[in-house]
């Protein structure tokens, strides 16, 4: 296929090394002379404009920092998607807004123009070796049409749905693992403050949902299916939480995260919820959020 990539940084220049691994004709434009000094040495075809990069290929790629990036490239001075020949897909991996996304597609299919939002999981070291995640929103033929380049970047594609849910599906990975970083950060210092064996502490992490996640235990245990009677309850864990931020508190690691989640454990609790399964914490967050039971 025909490929005009814009953003060679540090994941567009893993991405494209293997678009043109697996044979695709990839032109590439990025501010950064060195940049595409890398892509021509690479074996791709360094343009000197967006014009250029745009002109006569099937695709265009944006791997841009931010959802400004991508707007004024596709429609600011250098009027990009104008350029474009009818039925281009524009695929966009960068992480933005999902509303920008969706702004963008809709802007897009009105001048004949075809999007997927296709935003990746994982980091720079997986664009190179092509084993990204790719989370893709638009229409399934557009992404059968694009999946043989998102397979060469790619070890999984997942089609999440229309334009928006892919971005959608990122962020929320991201708010995750980000969080989660945070909180695996605060245990594991709970347990050096105290000079616990850090290989013995993991061990145990690993064997609980702190270190397999909700995921993968107690939410398909109970309540993914519907059940919220207590094998843990929810009481109990605002207590053990409350013992931890204690333990906190005397040894001098501060732990807000934990002090965040209290706040959650005496909502539910004075939601009526204490005596049901800690699980039961999703369908609290639930009623929250306006969703309906
Ligand atoms: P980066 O800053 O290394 O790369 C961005 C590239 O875009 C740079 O080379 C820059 O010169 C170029 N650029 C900026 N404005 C431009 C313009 N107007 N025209 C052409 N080129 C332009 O960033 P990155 O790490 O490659 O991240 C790109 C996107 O991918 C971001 O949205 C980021 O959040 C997301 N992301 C990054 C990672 C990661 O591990 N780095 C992982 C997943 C997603």
């Amino acid at each position: 296929m025909n490929v005009g990539f814009i953003g060679l940084g540090m994941m567009g220049e893993g991405m494209v090394s293997n678009l043109l691994k697996a044979g695709h004709t990839v032109k590439g434009y990025d501010i950064s002379a060195a940049a595409l000094e890398r892509h021509a040495k690479a074996g791709g075809i360094a343009t000197k404009s967006i014009q250029e990069v745009v002109k006569d290929v099937d695709v265009v790629m944006t791997m841009l920092p931010t959802g400004a990036h991508v707007e004024s490239v596709l429609f600011g001075k250098d009027n990009a998607a104008a350029l474009m020949k009818p039925g281009t897909i524009v695929i966009d991996s960068s992480t933005i807004l999902p509303k920008t996304t969706e702004s963008i597609a809709s802007r897009l299919k009105e001048m004949g123009l075809a999007m997927l939002d296709a935003p990746v999981g994982r980091t720079s070291d997986h664009a190179w070796s092509g084993t990204l995640i790719f989370m893709v929103g638009g229409d399934a033929a557009h992404l059968e049409k694009a999946r043989p380049l998102l397979e060469a970047m790619g070890e999984v594609v997942y089609h999440c749905g229309s334009n928006g849910a892919g971005i959608r599906s990122k962020i929320i990975n991201n708010y995750m693992s980000i969080v989660l970083n945070v909180l695996t950060a605060e245990a594991l210092t709970l347990g050096d403050k105290a000079n616990l064996d850090r290989e013995t502490l993991i061990k145990i992490l690993m064997g609980t949902p702190a270190g397999r996640s909700h995921l993968a235990t107690s939410y398909p245990a109970k309540v993914f299916k519907g059940d919220i009677s207590p094998v843990f309850m929810l009481d109990l864990a605002a207590k053990d939480l409350g013992l931890a931020i204690q333990v906190g508190a005397t040894d001098g690691v501060p732990l807000a995260t934990g002090a965040a989640a209290l706040q959650v454990y005496t909502t539910a609790q004075t939601h009526g919820r204490g005596r049901e399964d800690w699980t039961a914490m999703l369908v609290h967050m639930h009623e929250l959020a306006g969703l309906k039971k």
